[in-house]
């Protein structure tokens, strides 16, 4: 009966954890389609059509940074990786498991990845949502997930989404160092870095946190007879 009964928590475990990176799935396609989908009229003022621009790597990977560091992600975690970072090779904190996602989002031809070469000759990727399937799936998608994705990225300023725009500034005036930052139009100021919200902003994406090690030196010898000496 034990037996039984660690099986069925596992199972549940696993089923939960399964229903966790589908939502994580669909948030990551709303937060693209929140940045990259714009609405354009066409034959004059009635029909308006929604069409996606295609968002550079980099930006991808900072607007997925910052909805971690706000918990907008149930299964995505970040660690320091070796990254192109606009024209400069650096480490970024960048998620496996949004990069496992994204796969699955083109295998599945609801996304499509453009291999660009940069002005230094490096390849970076650039992403864009493919219309017509995407439209029918945030049309269908639940309004708790839109929502999620919504309140982390609204203005805390005037409350709205629709006017938040991920923007880059230079380090200093001619320097190729980029930092990222979240920018509400209709407001004219910066939002994801706010003086009473100690956090860092979404420039932490350029901040791989220090992991401590505690290192001694090891005897092979030693350690050998430690372990087999009974
Ligand atoms: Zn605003």
């Amino acid at each position: 009966m034990i037996y039984e009964k660690t099986y069925n928590d596992i199972k549940v475990r696993i089923e939960n954890l399964e229903m966790q990176r589908k939502r994580d799935v669909l948030r990551l396609l709303y937060l693209l389609s929140l940045f990259i989908m714009r609405t354009r009229t066409v034959g004059g003022k009635d029909i308006e059509m929604r069409y996606s621009l295609w968002l550079k790597e980099h930006a991808l990977k900072a607007l997925i940074y910052y909805g971690i560091t706000r918990g907008l992600f149930e299964t995505y975690d970040y660690a320091p990786a070796l990254s192109i970072w606009g024209s400069l090779t650096r480490f970024i904190n960048t998620s496996n498991e949004a990069e496992r996602d994204l796969a699955k989002l083109i295998n599945n031809r609801l996304l499509q990845r453009l291999r660009l070469a940069t002005p230094t000759y490096r390849y970076i990727f650039a992403y864009r949502l493919i219309d017509d399937e995407v439209e029918k799936l945030l049309t269908e998608m639940p309004e708790d997930i839109k929502r999620d994705v919504e309140e982390v990225f609204k203005c805390p300023f005037c409350g709205d989404w629709k006017n938040v725009y991920i923007k880059f500034e230079c380090e200093r005036h001619g320097s190729e160092k980029i930092i990222p930052i979240l920018y509400c139009e209709r407001c004219k100021k910066r939002i994801d870095k706010l003086p009473e919200i100690p956090e860092r902003g979404i420039d932490g994406i350029l901040h791989p946190e220090d992991v401590e090690y505690e290192i001694e030196p090891v005897s092979i010898h030693e350690f050998m007879e430690e372990e087999y000496r009974d």
